[in-house]
């Protein structure tokens, strides 16, 4: 039978131990707080931000609220993100995506300063991932290492395949195994025999955005499988990329959707939040 990885469990001890750290930073007379644009009304967009400002109030995280709207220029949101790299009172900074079609995301994010840029979308944050120098890290792949961890599954010398090479999931993934030492592969659309690779992996991560791609031949026996993916069936019910019923009784251990990677993301967003406090004293991204 399969250990069933609890994200629900370990995010809520993630967000305990950083209301811990607020809690050790407001006794020193620090606030921390976080700077949250919404451009437009997009609901998903509206239900994630949502979440994410209830988040930093159960931690105790101040969180400030910009609702632009959908015909906001780039402009516009780039003078608001000036403002606030400027401001000492705001330590992060996080631009909800997708944005309107008007705005390049890219020039975004790039404007975000990286010791604020707590998404860790920013080219530097990226860089500094890729070097090994400290930095914010993607939350949801971060959060997948958590979970690892905290299960007890060990990486160091594993063979690991990352399926999919997005920059906010696939490819920070495939940089934060390598670091622990895991034996890493990518795969992605154009990868030549999936199933052959995907059954010497130890660890396999499915970042593919496809609902219940990866069935039970793809899977080693024993193995444990980490399900990136959110998708809601003709049913209305959440599924992810993996079959979970074909693929459970093969592996070791493995991620529900929901339940899993899900709960993780705004767990880390929180985590990062209180690590930019750190980040900023430093002043740089240099460790
Ligand atoms: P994406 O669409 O940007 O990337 C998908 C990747 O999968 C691409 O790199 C592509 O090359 C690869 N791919 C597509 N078809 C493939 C195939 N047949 N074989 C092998 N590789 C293939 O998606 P993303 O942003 O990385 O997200 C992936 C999934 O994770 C989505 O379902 C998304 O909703 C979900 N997601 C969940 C969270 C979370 O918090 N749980 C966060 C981000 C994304």
């Amino acid at each position: 039978m399969a250990q069933i990885i609890d994200g629900r469990k370990i995010s809520a001890q993630i967000k305990d131990e950083v209301k811990e750290q607020v809690a050790a930073l407001r006794r020193q007379g620090r606030e921390v707080a976080l700077a949250v644009i919404q451009v437009g009304q997009d609901p998903a967009s509206t239900v994630y931000v949502g979440n994410k400002k209830k988040a930093c109030e159960y931690v105790g995280i101040r969180s400030l609220s910009y609702e632009l709207p959908q015909e906001t220029t780039q402009d516009e949101l780039l003078a608001l993100i000036d403002g606030l790299n400027e401001r000492a009172d705001v330590n992060g900074i996080l631009v909800q995506l997708p944005l309107p079609g008007q705005i390049d995301e890219s020039a975004v994010i790039g404007r975000i300063s990286p010791l604020k840029d707590v998404d860790g979308f920013h080219p530097a944050n990226v860089g500094a991932l890729c070097i090994g120098r400290p930095g914010f890290v993607s939350c949801t792949p971060a959060g997948i290492i958590q979970l690892l961890k905290r299960s007890g599954v060990e990486i160091e010398g594993k063979e690991c395949l990352v399926i999919g090479r997005s920059n906010i999931v696939g490819k920070p993934m495939a940089l934060l195994l390598l670091r622990e030492n895991g034996t890493v592969t990518v795969a992605h659309s154009r990868t030549r025999n999936l199933k052959e690779i995907a059954s010497r992996a130890d660890i396999l991560v499915a970042a593919v955005g496809r609902p219940r791609m990866i069935t039970a031949d793809y899977v080693k026996e024993g193995a444990v499988v980490i399900d990136v993916g959110i998708h809601r069936n003709e049913g209305g019910k959440l599924c992810g990329d993996v079959d979970f019923d074909s693929v459970s009784p093969r592996c070791s251990a493995i991620t529900p959707v929901p339940g899993g990677v899900g709960p993780m993301t705004i767990a880390m967003l929180m985590k990062n939040c209180v690590e930019s406090v750190a980040l900023q004293d430093a002043g740089s991204l240099r460790g």
